[in-house]
Order: structure tokens, then sequence, then C-alpha cells
């Protein structure tokens, strides 16, 4: 080990050698009742990473970020560029309720929800142990000459990690233009839509990169979040943790011998058999303490108390605890500032609530033309001319549209028909006149108030600027 007090595995990250190259790890193939448990959580999350734009609520794809053309969904929810508002507090809430959970429970997330984790442990490091075979197995492939064998696994697990990231390139782009627009692309054949497949290669070439070579290195050296470690935690913070006070003890940790009783030996429980090491996808030494380079995978859990089983010691030597709890024996308790996280998710969660509520399935924006005045014409009418934008947010055509004066006697003439239809999530823009008689006018700039109707029905208010002669007021 790195014995306590010698910090020198703090100067360089488990990835890299003295010479300051990669070093590729081989972690050995993890089991226990942990790794059972997230087996099942990743089935779940991958079901749902690779159904979620598929899905459809009212017939809105349920998860959709169309950077594109501006149009996101979430939850089924369809968000315009004119909900941008209500799309950045759902980014804030995502923020502060990762910070909360990470303030109190550590990486939690890295181990169990991360798409990075979910694909790299669940699907690319299983086919990897499935071809290549455990860690010995891999380290001796890996030192193997290029020979029938070594040919034969590698264009064998490379070509199933090609296909893979080609599927995921595939979601990842059904999630970014819409899932029926894809699979439209799909019918139609790639030479009709051939940037869109020259797209789908790009996002390919880089999942195959980060799934087959760049790994664990997104964790420690890309991800914001991971760096983000050293601030968020605290003592109190729950983590997966070496006990080292029971691991040490006043001997020290040793290597065990047979029939030896460790517990009045004065030796830690530790019996350094490195299968925590082994097993650590980031190649790290959890008995150094909380590190950067950990994602809380549990993987060293599993393998400690597999260790301690079969030296009859108790389990959770390595578990999920706090630095205050091996220190002070201290109980996980809610500090203030995780209080003060809770009430400010309870603030956003509850504005936002409102703000969905009191959102509206048509948003219409009436501006004056600019560089326009007023037109003076006979019998004493203003005349002003607008331009017109209505969003339909609703999956419904729209029928009969029209406005009418609501806050003045006047008429609104739309130029080229009288009224319109506005396709469900789709946009109708015009020109319109707005013609008042200047004595119902009350100034220079009036504020109209002006209805959106469909038929008979009242669907949305909005307001614009009227300009008429100072003379009448
Ligand atoms: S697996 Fe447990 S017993 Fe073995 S070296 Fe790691 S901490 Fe010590
Ligand atoms: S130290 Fe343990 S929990 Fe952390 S990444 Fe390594 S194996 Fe996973």
């Amino acid at each position: 080990m790195a014995e306590q007090g010698q910090d020198n595995f703090r100067d360089t990250i488990g990835t890299l050698n003295e010479e300051g190259n990669r070093a590729w790890v081989f972690p050995k193939k993890p089991d226990g009742k942990w790794y059972t448990y997230r087996k099942y959580v990743s089935y779940i999350l991958l079901a749902f990473l690779l159904s979620a734009p598929f899905i459809k609520i009212n017939g809105n794809q349920f998860l959709m970020f169309n950077v594109l053309e501006r149009r996101f969904n979430i939850f089924g929810f369809p968000f315009w560029p004119q909900d941008f508002h209500l799309f950045v507090i759902m980014m804030l809430i995502g923020v502060v309720f990762v910070i909360l959970f990470t303030v109190a429970f550590g990486r939690l997330f890295c181990g169990w929800v991360c798409p990075q984790t979910i694909f790299m442990e669940m699907v690319f490091r299983r086919i990897e142990y499935w071809i290549d075979g455990d860690r010995g197995k891999q380290i001796r492939l890996s030192k193997m000459p290029w020979n029938a064998e070594k040919i034969k696994k590698r264009v064998l697990k490379w070509s199933i990690f090609f296909i893979i990231s080609f599927l995921i390139a595939n979601v990842f782009l059904a999630y970014l233009i819409g899932s029926d627009q894809l699979l439209r692309y799909i019918v139609d054949g790639p030479s009709k839509h051939q940037s869109t497949l020259i797209s789908l290669l790009i996002f390919t070439g880089v999942f195959y990169f980060v799934f087959a070579w760049f790994r664990e290195q997104v964790c420690i050296i890309a991800c914001p979040y991971g760096r983000l470690q050293g601030v968020l935690l605290d003592n109190k913070s729950i983590v997966v943790a070496y006990d080292h006070k029971r691991g040490e003890k006043e001997a020290g940790r040793a290597k065990f011998k047979k029939n030896e009783d460790r517990p009045s030996s004065g030796k830690g429980d530790c019996i350094d058999c490195f299968q925590c090491v082994n097993v650590c996808p980031t190649g790290i030494d959890i008995r150094n303490g909380t590190q950067l380079e950990c994602i809380n995978c549990t993987a060293c859990i599993d393998v400690c108390d597999q260790m301690m089983e079969n030296v009859n010691l108790p389990k959770g030597l390595i578990r999920y605890t706090s630095e205050d709890n091996i220190e002070k024996k201290k109980k996980f308790t809610f500090s203030p500032r995780l209080k003060g996280y809770v009430a400010v998710l309870g603030i956003l969660t509850a504005v936002l609530i409102g703000m969905l509520f009191l959102r509206n399935d048509i948003e219409a924006r009436i501006l004056r033309l600019p560089g326009q005045l007023y037109e003076h014409k006979t019998d004493n009418i203003i005349s002003n001319v607008y331009t017109f934008k209505l969003v339909n947010k609703t999956i419904d055509d729209i029928n009969n549209v029209h406005f009418e004066l609501l806050s003045h006697k006047g008429i609104i003439k739309l130029v080229s028909h009288d009224d319109f239809k506005i396709e469900g999530q789709g946009l109708a823009e015009g020109t319109l006149f707005i013609e008042i008689n200047a004595s119902a006018l009350n100034g220079d700039k009036d504020r109209l108030e002006i209805g959106v109707y469909s038929g008979d029905d009242l669907i949305e208010t909005t307001t614009t600027a009227f300009l008429g002669p100072r003379s009448y007021k």
C-alpha cells in the first residue's frame, strides 16, 4: 500500500504509469450483492435510455433535444424557444438535485445512473469479459504477439463494439432530431440523407473511441462533475470508503496466514490481498482514502466482502459510509448545507410547477412593423400595420383562427385571408392592419389588448402598441 502517510498516490492518477503513458486498466470481473443490484438498475436504465425517444405521450416524443430546430420535449412536455425560461429552471433543478445528492451520497450518480458507467461497465466491459476472459486472461492476451487467436478475438470484439456504437449513435440521433424523422430517414435510405449519415458515422466514431479506448479517462479527466467532487463532498457525505480504523488497527494491515487469530493479533482486518485494487475500473487503491478517480461503482465492496467471508472476519471493511462515521462513529445527519440545498430545490420546483400550470398552449406575439408610423385614413380612421406570430404548442390543429380587438372599438384586417389554421406543433406568421377611429384613442401611444380566437373560443390574449397622432390627446 501505500502506507498511511505516504501520499505519493496523489501525485499521479491511477491510469498513468511512471513515464506518463496510459496504464491500461484490466479490472477483475466484479461479482456480489452490489454488482447484482447494479445490473438490475442498469437493465432498467438501458431500457429507458434506448426506448425514451420512441415513447410518445399525447403524440409528443417523451424525451427530445432538437437543438437545431430549438424544440425540446421533456417527459412528453413540448418546450419551444418561447419556453426557454422553463427549460432553464428545469436545468437548474437538475443541477441543484445532483449537488444535493452529491453532498449527501457522494458519487452515487456516477456508479449507478451515469450513462457512461452504465454503457462502459454493463455493456462494453461485459462483452470484453465474454470474449477476452477475466483480468488474468486479458493481461496475457494484451502481451501476446499478434497470433491467430489474438486477431480473432480483437476483430470480434472491435466489430461488436462498432455495431453497438452505431446503435447508440442512432438512438442519440433520435434524441436530437426526433424518432419519427430518424425512422423516415431509415426508410428513405442513407443515400437520400447523406449529411445525416455523416453525422451518424461521426457519433459512432465518438462512441467507439470513448468505449473502446478512452474509457475511465472520461470520468477521471473529461467529466466536469467528477472534478467538482473536491468542493461538493465533506466528511458527512456517504461514499464508498475503506474503514481504515478497522483495516489498519495498531499493527497495520498484513497478509493473512492460515489459521491465524486475526482479531487478537493486533493487526488490522485488511489482509492486503489487493483484490479491491484489481477489481477497480479506474485503477485506484481505495485504501488511500476518497479519491477523485473513484466512481463509487461498489466493485471493491463486493470483492472485499468476499475476502472477509473467506477469512471469517465481519463484512463491511469497505462499505458505503462517511468519514465521520469511520472516525467518530457518527451517524448520517442533515447538515445545514443539505437543508439549504433542499430549500432551494423546493422553491425552484414550486416555481416550475406554477409556471407549467400557467403556461398556455398558444403563444401569440403581435409587433408593429419596424419603421412604420401610422396612416391617417378617411373618416378619421387611424391605421397601424403589424406582423404576427402564433405558435401552437399542442399536437392538434387549431382551425378558424382570427383576431379581435378587446380593449378598443376598431377592426383587425388580416392580409390575404380572413382566418387561418395553425397545424399541431406548427407556427403561423403574417401581416395585419388594425384600424381605430381617432376619437376612440386615449393618446398618441395606446396599449391594445387583442384576443386570439378559434371560431368563437378565445384561446389567447396578447397586447401591442398602437400609434396615433399627438393632437388627439
Ligand atoms: S479487498 Fe479488502 S482485505 Fe483485500 S486489500 Fe482490499 S481492503 Fe484489504
Ligand atoms: S475504488 Fe471501489 S468504488 Fe471506487 S471506482 Fe474503484 S472499485 Fe469502484
